[in-house]
């Protein structure tokens, strides 16, 4: 008699995983622009990524790391929004 039982591990953590952002995507900021709103719309994504007040209006331009670094909370259209 062989009884051999195998045993695949199906779930695999999702840790580690990097963000995708996305044109379109509502990111808030850790500082606060001068004009009161935290709230930024992506306009661009690659290496450098050109954001909009939502407030103001007013555009910028950060690297990536950068607005990484920045960025407090990110609602897109896939992950659920938290409310703060
Ligand atoms: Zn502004």
């Amino acid at each position: 008699m062989s009884g051999s039982r195998s045993y695949g591990i199906m779930g695999v953590p999702a840790l580690g995983v990097k963000r995708a952002y996305q044109v379109g995507d509502v990111v808030e900021m850790r500082k606060p622009h001068p004009c009161g709103g935290a709230a930024w719309e992506v306009l661009r994504v690659g290496i450098d990524f050109r954001i909009r007040c939502l407030r103001c209006g007013r555009l910028a331009m950060l690297e990536r790391r950068d607005f990484e670094r920045k960025v407090k909370a990110a609602h897109t259209a896939d992950a659920g929004v938290e409310g703060g």
